[in-house]
């Protein structure tokens, strides 16, 4: 069943729709980069803020360290192949991307590992201040694992949690706060919050502004440094494609490097790992960040996805992310009946980051049928239906074909 013969939208509109976006895609200025990455034409592809799609450097690049690096050289590639300084070397690749200068950004465990982290740095730095901060603010939507380990960092710490709203943590900041933990973009909703102004409110209270960037890094500019956060994590393999559970960063403010006392001391955030001594020394720099032996077959996978941005202006991906939105809620208002999504998302283009989530009933079942058409979102629970919009690998035409398919499944779920 089709959507015109359903009567949902007038064929006009798909052909007016369809004519734009073929406009649209003739002016974007990123449209060489879709080449760069492994996609078919039978999908379209709104998961890249889960899970990025594959740049088609990273095969090859992989071949490369498992049999030669790996199989031929063995332990001489930590070394010679410059193994052992991959963290800090690829967390240079993403500074600039998150608008921090070198040396503040390393590449290393799991997002919430370095939640966890960056946490307790935050707190230990606050309170060696002053030792009256004891409470530890947390975006109350926050993906839930910053909630779970802010929790336990508090319990180590000898602080407690509370959960506030974004918009409402000024008023909630005051002489007992040590630190704040925020999400740049809620991964729920999609709404970008104010990361300069919150960040300064936070510092006129005299607590640490700790900021996770899963969905923002590689999706719009950040300006760490600019805008003086403290410290800062973030997920790589969302809009940053480095793959399956790539390892995240982490980012230490230069000023606050010298008294950032990591949680997880491990040997690898020595300042001689290969001395053995039997008491911790922490290194100089992002690489106090570190902790054990760095995965690197993923670290290497990610340095080679991260090629992609050569050339790139994050300007320029902001940009087109916004009228790449714009264009889906253009498209979703034209095909899809009233009433039958609410979008979730703020129309405000200082509110949104670069994904589109729309409620509405059946979402799961909504979801899994749309994946069957070939356009692929997710569902989250309860009743969200998120799709990601990566600049870099979508065009207009994407986005119109995808409106037209959800506005089709909604007609029949
Ligand atoms: C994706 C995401 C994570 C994921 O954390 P992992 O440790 O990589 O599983 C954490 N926080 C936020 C806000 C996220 O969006």
């Amino acid at each position: 069943m089709s959507v015109t013969e359903t009567g949902s939208a007038h064929p006009e509109a798909y052909a007016h729709l369809a004519a734009e976006a073929a406009k649209l895609d003739a002016q974007d200025v990123l449209r060489d980069k879709r080449a760069e990455f492994v996609l078919d034409e039978d999908s379209v592809y709104l998961d890249g803020n889960s899970l990025g799609a594959l740049p088609k450097a990273v095969p090859g690049r992989i071949a490369d360290v498992i049999g030669r690096e790996w199989g031929e050289l063995r332990i001489r590639s930590w070394t010679e192949s410059g193994w052992w300084t991959a963290p800090e070397r690829i967390g240079e690749r993403i500074a600039p991307l998150v608008g921090a200068a070198p040396g503040q950004v390393v590449v290393a465990d799991s997002t919430s590992v370095n939640v966890f982290k960056a946490v307790v740095g935050a707190v230990r730095i606050a309170r060696g201040r002053d030792e009256a901060r004891d409470e530890i603010l947390v975006d109350a939507a926050t993906f839930p694992t910053d909630g779970y380990i802010a929790e336990s960092a508090a319990r180590l710490t000898g602080c407690t949690v509370r959960p506030v709203q974004p918009g409402e943590v000024p008023a909630a900041l005051g002489p007992r706060t040590a630190a704040v933990l925020l999400n740049h973009v809620d991964y729920r909703t999609g709404r970008l919050h104010d990361l300069p102004g919150l960040t300064a409110a936070v510092h006129e209270a005299g607590a640490l502004a700790v900021w996770d960037l899963c969905h923002s890094a590689g999706a719009l500019p950040v300006g760490l440094d600019a805008h003086g956060v403290d410290l800062a994590v973030g997920c790589t393999y969302k809009f940053l494609n480095g793959g399956p559970g790539a390892p995240a960063f982490l980012y230490v403010r230069a000023e606050h490097q010298g008294a950032f006392d990591s949680p997880l001391p491990g040997w690898n955030g020595h300042v001689e790992p290969f001395g053995m001594e039997p008491g911790f020394r922490p290194a100089d720099g992002s690489l106090r960040g570190r902790v054990g032996t760095p995965d690197i077959l993923s670290l290497l996978a990610l340095e080679a996805a991260l090629g992609v941005w050569d050339g790139v202006e994050l300007d320029a991906v902001r940009a087109k992310s916004l009228a790449l939105t714009d264009f889906f809620l253009r498209c979703v208002e034209a095909y899809v009946p009233e009433g039958r999504v609410e979008v979730v998302t703020p129309a405000g283009h200082a509110e949104r980051g670069s994904q589109v989530a729309l409620r509405c009933a059946d979402a799961a079942a909504v979801m899994e049928r749309l994946i069957a058409t070939g356009v692929v979102g997710d569902f989250r629970s309860p009743d969200i239906l998120r799709f990601g919009f990566t600049p870099l690998y979508l065009g207009f035409a994407d986005v119109e074909r995808a409106a037209r398919l959800l506005a089709e499944t909604l007609d029949t779920v």
